[in-house]
């Protein structure tokens, strides 16, 4: 019997859903339903500050709100056939999800007053969320601020990651060293996604290719033999902001084909039988903590294939429903945007799909993969990019193998038609490099395999085509583009800085929360008094919530009054956070020896995590924890100097920082960084840049003016000139402040009992081949330094420089980022969802 057609063309099951009256969105409301939910879902009984429940009982009642919206979004997709954009990630950095929903929805007042009336506050109910820690750092994040600025500018874009059992790692610090936790944060239930079994792909490992004919006596290949392993999707709903659209992420677990193999079992081997469930389940057990530079593990090569498999299958799943097998519209309907070259996996795998799968030709397949793919760098260090052994894809993705082979063999040929008898050029570019160990160089397949390519900031973008991909850019000029990236507004400003968003709001109204460039109205009001004082007000309150979670996480209490000059980010060695440790000591020398003159009272907060394999990175932190100790244990810096590692810096953490610090360190080697965001959430909530001209930097000190930015340090100009004649040795012999800085290092003044501690880093600085180039870089940040100290003893002055950092960020919101994508690239149309 055929379903009863709706006016809005829908079967009967969507008229139900569509039809059931709107849920209410009032406090008496959300009361009523938290309360159902925790009681009678959650079974819990007393409700207490310390009660988890209650977070969890809340989050349920806003994700029914969500997920109407979320039916009502989906639905307007598909009648309507969008384009779409998947955009596939490794990582997406989530951070805490309920007062972003809240806000999105426009729910905070109403959540509010529910739990004031259960003797709660918001902020205690949120702070019991778990980071969803299912990413690194910046690239991580990216792509989760990337995801709410689709869903605020109503783009039909579906994120595509990995359900990690264990994200990120809890650092903690125990006598100065890093020391790793594991993450469990699934160990309580994750409210927000929702299981899709139905949805379920098989992903496939090892066996080998083989030729076959097919009825048609067609010559073809398929992948047999294979050890299978079940993919399980959950999604997480991505409300826009105030627009009814909710997007999806979709995240893979992965799981055993067969609980397990039930003749083992009974033939009485149940390890055995318990095993292969256990080497399916860790494809997914944990995020690799990798910080730019990639580590070569099997298990990392799997999980790449898993998300990049499943996914693209569940878009194949969707397409056959609605076109059935006429693939013509593919790359029409659908763009996939590679996350760096973490799921460069898809352009062999989308082949491998349309050829064996869908029984299209090479020419075919490739037309279509090769309009559908857009590749995103995200690095300019060589070392970071990622190859992978050839050995490696023989044993476990053979076929992909093969179809690397050809895609590598066709692209030679274009490349040797070019260049007739240019060898050399075709051994710098061949997708796999020469030697005895052969290796996939995953960003060329990327590159070949992609209609555009895109780095990241003016400069990277920039640096790539002169470097990196040089020879790429002069095949194919048209592919490259730059997409300077951004953070959201709604959590990097209005969510985590509430007090400075009333304040703005107060001034030039709500809409720059959906229109940031509107912060430019702020500059008008930078020297009026009132409103400097009302500004300080809240940055002052914003410096006494850092302090505190200093306080509880270091037990270190510094007062509100000191400059906060913040650097937080992954610890990396071009990130330089030894430059800024040589400040600290300096600054330390010159009190030792009298010379208060210029300083002022000022604390060096600096956070981020080392890899855990990253020895040197590891040393770096031990450094400053050492270094620290001693600063903070004399009493007579007390008030005037103090250096702090704040432990564990996650997302959440950052929602803190960024709206109390008053000097952003942004002092990366030029040409190392290829963005940051960092640097553009602080400069958002009004701390200044100390930095360097890399990444964003340029562009943040050109929309703010040079005198609203310390700039020091060489240019990459400079450093590239100046990199086969560096001393360093001369340097500091050169320079009595460096000199003495460096003899107080190696004297154990910070290393009494502990022999041995700054020894790797004495020798990074002093070496002629740091790449780095930390040395060159000291006195011009000094003196820097010293113009900080100059300006912000100048109260009303630092006040107007805040006021027009602020004020000139507005483009650096990813709504602006994102309609780049579109224009350039996506060109997507925006979704309206369908009226309740
Ligand atoms: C923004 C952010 C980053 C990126 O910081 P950079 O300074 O750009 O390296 C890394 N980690 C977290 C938790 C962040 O919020």
């Amino acid at each position: 019997m055929n379903a009863p057609e709706s006016e809005t063309g829908l079967s009967a099951d969507h008229i139900e859903l569509l039809h059931a009256p709107a849920l209410d969105m009032s406090a008496d409301a959300l009361l009523r339903d938290l309360t159902h939910y925790f009681g009678r879902t959650l079974g819990r009984r007393t409700i207490s500050k310390q009660q988890p429940y209650v977070y969890q009982a809340l989050t349920y009642a806003v994700r029914d709100r969500l997920m109407e919206r979320w039916n009502r979004t989906n639905i307007a997709v598909e009648r309507a056939d969008m384009r779409r954009t998947c955009y596939m990630s490794l990582e997406f950095l989530m951070g805490r999800l309920l007062t972003n929903s809240l806000i999105s929805l426009d729910l905070k007042g109403p959540a509010v007053e529910a739990l004031n009336r259960l003797g709660l506050r918001l902020e205690d109910v949120a702070e019991r969320e778990h980071d969803a820690g299912l990413g690194n750092g910046g690239l991580g994040r990216l792509a989760a601020c990337f995801l709410d600025s689709c869903a605020t500018l109503q783009l039909p874009v579906i994120g595509y990651g990995i359900r990690y059992q264990y994200g990120m790692f809890h650092q903690r610090i125990e006598n100065g060293y890093q020391v790793e936790e594991p993450d469990p944060w699934l160990r309580v239930e994750f409210p927000w996604e929702i299981e899709r079994i139905e949805l379920s792909q098989t992903v496939r490992f090892g066996g080998h290719s083989e030729a076959y004919a097919d009825h048609e006596g067609k010559q073809r290949r398929r992948w047999v033999h294979t050890h299978d392993v079940l993919a399980i999707p959950y999604d997480v709903p991505i409300p826009g902001y105030r627009n009814d659209v909710v997007n999806t992420l979709r995240l893979w677990s992965a799981a055993a084909t067969d609980e397990f193999d039930l003749d083992e079992f009974n033939a009485g081997d149940y390890a055995d039988a318990v095993a292969a469930k256990n080497e399916a389940e860790n494809i997914t057990m944990v995020l690799y903590p990798n910080a730019a530079t990639e580590s070569g593990q099997e298990l990392r090569l799997r999980q790449q294939y898993f998300l990049v498999s499943a996914s693209l299958q569940d878009i194949m799943r969707d397409w056959r429903q609605r076109h059935g097998d006429d693939y013509s519209g593919f790359a029409e309907k659908l763009c996939v945007q590679l996350n760096d070259t973490h799921p460069a996996l898809a352009v062999p795998e989308l082949m491998r799909l349309l050829m064996d799968h869908c029984y299209l030709s090479w020419n075919e397949a490739w037309e279509i993969t090769s309009q559908t793919m857009a590749y995103t760098n995200h690095t300019l260090l060589p070392e970071a990019l990622e190859q992978w052994p050839v050995a490696m894809f023989e044993t476990l993705l053979p076929r992909l193998l093969e179809i690397i082979y050809e895609i590598n063999a066709r692209f030679i040929q274009e490349i040797s038609a070019q260049w007739p008898g240019d060898n050399a050029r075709i051994e710098r570019m061949s997708l796999i490099s020469p030697g005895p160990h052969k290796m996939v160089r995953m960003a060329y397949l990327s590159i070949v395999g992609s209609f555009s390519i895109n780095g990241v900031a003016q400069l990277h973008s920039y640096l790539l085509q002169k470097g990196l991909f040089q020879d790429f850019a002069e095949l194919w000029p048209e592919r490259f583009n730059n997409k300077t990236n951004g953070v959201t507004p709604r959590r990097w400003l209005a969510a985590c800085n509430p007090g400075l968003s009333d304040l703005i709001s107060s001034q030039i109204g709500t809409e720059w929360t959906t229109d940031l460039p509107q912060l430019a109205g702020l500059a008008e009001v930078a020297e009026d008094p009132d409103f400097q004082q009302r500004w300080r007000n809240v940055r002052a309150e914003n410096k006494q919530r850092l302090a505190k979670l200093i306080e509880t996480r270091t037990g270190l209490t510094i007062s509100p009054a000191m400059l906060f000059d913040v650097q937080v980010k992954r610890i990396h060695e071009y990130k330089r956070q030894l430059l800024n440790l040589l400040h600290a000591v300096y600054l330390y020398d010159r009190n030792q020896r009298g010379q208060h003159d210029a300083q002022l009272p000022r604390a060096i907060i600096i956070g981020g995590k080392a890899a855990p394999g990253y020895v040197m990175a590891k040393n770096i932190i031990k450094a400053i924890n050492n270094v620290a100790k001693v600063i903070n244990s004399d009493r007579r810096l007390h008030d005037k100097l103090r250096l702090i590692f704040l432990p564990d810096y996650n997302v959440s953490a950052m929602e803190v920082i960024c709206t109390a610090a008053d000097l952003s360190e942004q002092i990366s080697t030029a040409g190392k960084e290829a963005s940051g965001t960092g640097n553009m959430k602080f400069m958002m909530n009004g701390a200044i840049t100390i930095g360097t001209l890399d990444g964003a930097n340029v562009e943040i000190r050109e929309a703010v003016g040079d005198e609203n930015f310390f700039l020091f340090g060489l240019t990459v100009e400079q450093i590239e000139a100046q990199r086969a004649t560096y001393n360093p040795q001369e340097i500091i012999a050169s320079d009595a402040d460096f000199a003495r800085v460096i003899s107080l290092l190696e004297s154990g003044h910070f290393n009494r009992f502990e022999p041995g501690v700054f020894d790797s880093i004495l020798h990074a600085i002093r070496d002629p081949h740091d790449p780095w180039m930390t040395a060159a870089d000291f006195r011009s940040f000094i003196d820097a330094q010293e113009r900080v100290a100059k300006s912000y003893s100048q109260r009303d002055l630092w006040t107007a420089m805040s006021i027009r950092n602020t004020a000139a960020s507005g483009t650096f919101s990813t709504d602006r980022t994102i309609k780049n994508y579109n224009d350039d690239i996506w060109r997507l149309d925006t979704v309206t969802p369908l009226a309740p």
